[in-house]
């Protein structure tokens, strides 16, 4: 047989590419991809009519659900587009609008990833001391690369903070591209995002998601924005990219709303639990939250982290992206105080 080199074979700019990692660490407690830790109460896969039809492709235009995700964020239908999770939607905006793709770092990696994938050039400029915006980095970005997409994440994953407003609001005002602001958190925060704008901005975007509010197995995610935007990422869309139980679940999960909501409650009064607890052990710094994790900086954080598995707890290296820190998914009260004694006992010892 021929002998192939299909690295040689792939696009120059997949060869250097490493595929997401998103490693399976069985753990007794895993509180490491911002998951909700809640589930229904009652099993919706058994409600009936939901699976009848498997021989037929899906709705591609996903109707129902489209018509309950206008009215639960009040926008009207022409200004949705659904994805197989949000990911997806990243992906098709780069696709439909191309780079260069400008976004602060540390923050979500597809946004790197989906551009280098694409053959885009990617623009990551760091954060301030704060976390939040560098604004004059930014608009400098913004001028001399004049990129065709930002990706702000509010609440920002890995940090937990949302940017100042106004600072988003000047990149905004100084784009000529899109700019996308990725509420995946926004259900946690105290803001009320930027939803509310949409008629002010016409090059504002905002991503929303299911999976981090306890429907991660749906991949669920909503681009809001500009109906002539929207026309525009339809084009590149994959026909079905939305299959029948998706579609069929999402709809019993937007009719739970209440349900979710006081999920929602109980994670964010924990997460102020965590953060005081946090803050009470030596060698530990957490940074305030808006959304379902925290961000704490750790002594000898690469040795704790495995230490805590050792201990049944999984929790997010951050590795060079930020040093010395791990991240940590809100779990439920139970979750979080085996993680707290975990990590009492992880931060003590010899090395
Ligand atoms: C988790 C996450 C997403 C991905 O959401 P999916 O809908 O599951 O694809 C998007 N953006 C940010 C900032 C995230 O942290």
């Amino acid at each position: 047989m021929k002998t192939i080199d299909f690295t040689k074979l792939a696009r120059r700019n997949i060869r250097s590419l490493k595929p997401y990692e998103a490693k399976e660490i069985p753990c007794k407690v895993k509180l490491d991809a911002n998951e909700s830790p809640y589930s229904l109460p009652e099993n919706i896969f058994m409600k009936k009519n939901i699976f009848r039809s498997l021989n037929r492709y899906p709705d591609p235009d996903a109707k129902e659900l489209k018509k309950t995700v206008a009215k639960n964020f009040k926008v009207n239908i022409g200004n949705i587009l659904l994805g197989n999770g949000s990911d997806e939607l990243i992906y098709y905006l780069i696709t439909a609008f191309e780079g260069p793709v400008l976004y602060p770092v540390p923050t979500f990696s597809m946004y790197g990833i989906i551009s280098k994938a694409s053959g885009e050039k990617a623009i990551g400029i760091p954060l301030d001391k704060d976390f939040d915006l560098d604004t004059d980095k930014m608009l400098a970005a913004v001028k001399k690369y004049n990129p065709k997409l930002v990706f702000l994440s509010s609440p920002n994953n890995p940090t937990g903070n949302c940017f100042s407003a106004d600072r988003i609001l000047k990149i905004i005002e100084a784009s000529k591209g899109i700019v996308v602001v990725d509420e995946a958190y926004q259900p946690f925060s105290s803001e009320k995002g930027f939803l509310p704008l949409l008629g002010d901005y016409k090059n504002l975007a905002i991503l929303r998601t299911l999976s981090k509010i306890g429907f991660a197995a749906l991949r669920v995610g909503f681009l809001i924005g500009d109906p002539g935007m929207i026309k525009e990422v339809n084009k590149v869309r994959l026909p079905f990219n939305l299959n029948s139980a998706s579609q069929a679940l999402a709809l019993e999960a937007f009719k739970r709303k209440k349900i979710v909501n006081s999920q929602i409650k109980n994670i964010t009064s924990e997460r102020e639990r965590l953060l005081e607890e946090l803050d009470n052990i030596g060698g530990i710094s957490p940074y305030p939250s808006e959304a379902n994790f925290i961000l704490f900086r750790a002594k000898n954080a690469n040795i704790v982290y495995h230490r805590l598995i050792k201990e049944g707890v999984l929790i997010r290296n951050l590795g060079k992206a930020i040093k010395d820190a791990l991240r940590v998914t809100i779990g439920t009260p139970e979750e979080n105080g085996f993680f707290i004694t975990a990590l009492r006992k992880s931060v003590g010892g010899k090395k």
